[in-house]
């Protein structure tokens, strides 16, 4: 896919694609429908990473820098002719650029390249970070009771030369509200030549830093005392400035900043295959999550005893799933044996809570017991009760778990079978990032799913003393899904700041939300 011969001696296409301001969320569905069909990515540094997850992995992906300040990994020429050799090579390309293509983007100019070349090209809006960065910050750039007009601008001209291409004179109180691109190294001459061209000086300013990502960080002044304000913050690009009385309502709609998360960075310690649900929902009340497979899964190397029972299934009274991984590999492989559900008739089925029996369902199997203690002592309480005395019951599970079920099962009078079908593997890599993390003191929360997830993450942590892993999670809150992980935690010597009552991903999250709501309120 990498050589750029042309197999079919037709041009490709090149659809310049607007990325939004950095939510991932406010790709436009065009976008992400190029996106999920591209086989050349060309991206630059105000387009967030997060949105190559829609792109297919056979892909090729460029980046191509564009840092503000001139550090440009690759020169406008240089990727205008990425576009032309990947576009003559019949490729089809998106060029993603953060926020809006033509606002301040160069699109223009890649695009008179390409018609110069014959190239195909399609442009697609995106949303620009000046009216996120503006929403997101609580301010709406128009107002009936305060402007109805605003003006976008460049900042990153040099306002002092001689041949301006902005009519400060006429802009400074032509327009209610002006948004500044670019504008933090000129700021002081910006506000400058505002208030000398009649702006008041105690209009109302704000700037907007990473607008709409979790690094979102905005700051209010004046136009007399903003430069102060930013520099105080430390505020640096990318950020936009907002001009105008519109800045008022920010008291009262700022909403971003205010979710009960917002600025948390969250740990996820889970499986890459199951991150997401946990991820969603953090980030949907603000938290900034660094996902960290602690465990990757894969298939056993031996599967003889499950091939075993399936051959007698008859003979099988019980199978019980104790995770939503087990449900997973067990079906995985009577798939690849050639069977179906069809050969499950036989056995009742039960699972140990609410994810496994939901992930059941997907294969067309309601469970016939959940407990309501979602455990393995409570599927062990639960599968007693039902009578199990005399029965022989399946396990299909991790290669390496715990031996209470089983144990509890055999004590009850039950033929236990234990028929691994998947195993925990800790991946490589990654771990100096964590590392850093910790030691940078900038981790709020680490969430654990299940005791292999604390055990992994702290084989990851590789902290070489007791003393050393207290200095590393000094500050650093402790959520755990339920008791059974919470004990694994303190048998590691930690504490557990959090535990839902109910052991489910949504209980834990709200459980963490109420935390983090009482703990501000404390403060
Ligand atoms: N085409 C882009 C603008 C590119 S110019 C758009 O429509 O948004 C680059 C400037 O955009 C940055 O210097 C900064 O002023 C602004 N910018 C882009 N993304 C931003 C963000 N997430 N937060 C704040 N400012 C941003």
């Amino acid at each position: 896919m990498n050589s750029l011969e042309n197999t079919n001696n037709k041009p490709g296409k090149v659809y310049l694609v607007g990325a939004g301001p950095g939510d991932p969320g406010l790709l436009t569905l065009r976008g992400k429908y190029l996106l999920e069909r591209a086989e050349v990515v060309v991206y630059d540094y105000l387009a967030n990473k997060k949105l190559l997850r829609h792109v297919p992995p056979s892909a090729e992906l460029i980046y191509v820098g564009k840092k503000g300040g001139g550090l440009h990994a690759y020169t406008q020429e240089g990727i205008n002719q990425l576009l032309i050799d990947r576009g003559k090579a019949g490729r089809m390309i998106v060029r993603l650029k953060g926020g809006d293509p033509f606002i301040f983007g160069r699109g223009a100019e890649e695009i008179e390249e390409l018609v110069a070349e014959n190239i195909p090209f399609e442009v697609v809006p995106g949303v620009t970070s000046a009216t996120a960065a503006a929403t997101y910050a609580g301010i709406p750039i128009t107002h009936r009771s305060y402007t109805g007009s605003v003006a976008f601008i460049t900042g990153h001209e040099d306002p002092t030369k001689k041949k301006s291409n902005i009519y400060w004179d006429k802009l400074a109180t032509g327009a209610g509200t002006i948004v500044i691109f670019m504008g933090i190294k000129n700021l002081p001459i910006i506000t400058r030549k505002l208030i000398e061209n009649g702006r008041d000086s105690k209009t109302p300013v704000a700037v907007v830093r990473w607008a709409s990502t979790p690094e979102q960080h905005s700051v209010e002044g004046t136009l007399e005392t903003i430069t102060d304000v930013v520099h105080e913050a430390g505020i640096k690009p990318p950020a936009l400035i907002i001009v105008g009385e519109v800045v008022k309502l920010r008291k009262t709609i700022d909403w971003y900043e205010k979710r009960p998360l917002f600025g948390k960075k969250i740990i996820v310690t889970r499986t890459r295959e199951q991150a997401s649900e946990l991820v969603a929902r953090l980030e949907e009340h603000g938290a900034d999550c660094l996902e960290y497979s602690t465990i990757h899964i894969e298939p056993v190397d031996d599967y003889t005893v499950l091939d075993r029972e399936l051959e007698n299934i008859g003979s099988c009274q019980w199978l019980i799933f104790t995770s939503l991984n087990g449900v997973t590999y067990f079906f995985k492989h009577l798939y690849e044996q050639g069977r179906d559900v069809r050969s499950l008739a036989g056995p009742k089925i039960a699972v140990v809570g609410k994810a496994s029996a939901d992930e059941l369902l997907k294969y067309g199997i309601q469970a016939d017991l959940v407990p309501e203690e979602f455990t393995g002592e409570g599927l062990a309480d639960a599968l007693i009760r039902a009578g199990v005395s005399g029965k022989r019951v399946v396990i299909p599970r991790a290669l390496a778990a715990r031996d209470v079920l089983p144990e509890m099962l055999g004590k009850a009078g039950a033929e236990v079978v234990i028929a691994p079908v998947y195993q925990n593997v800790p991946p490589q890599g990654r771990k100096e990032q964590l590392r850093e993390e910790l030691e940078e003191k900038n981790v709020d929360m680490v969430t654990f799913t299940s005791s292999s997830t604390v055990t992994n993450f702290l084989t990851m942590v590789d902290a070489s003393s007791e003393e050393e892993l207290h200095r590393l999670l000094d500050g650093v809150k402790i959520a755990a899904i339920g008791p059974i992980t919470s004990k694994t935690v303190k048998n590691n010597g930690l504490a557990v700041d959090i535990q839902p009552e109910q052991y489910t991903i949504a209980d834990m999250v709200n459980a963490i939300v109420d935390h983090c709501q009482n703990s501000t309120t404390k403060v």
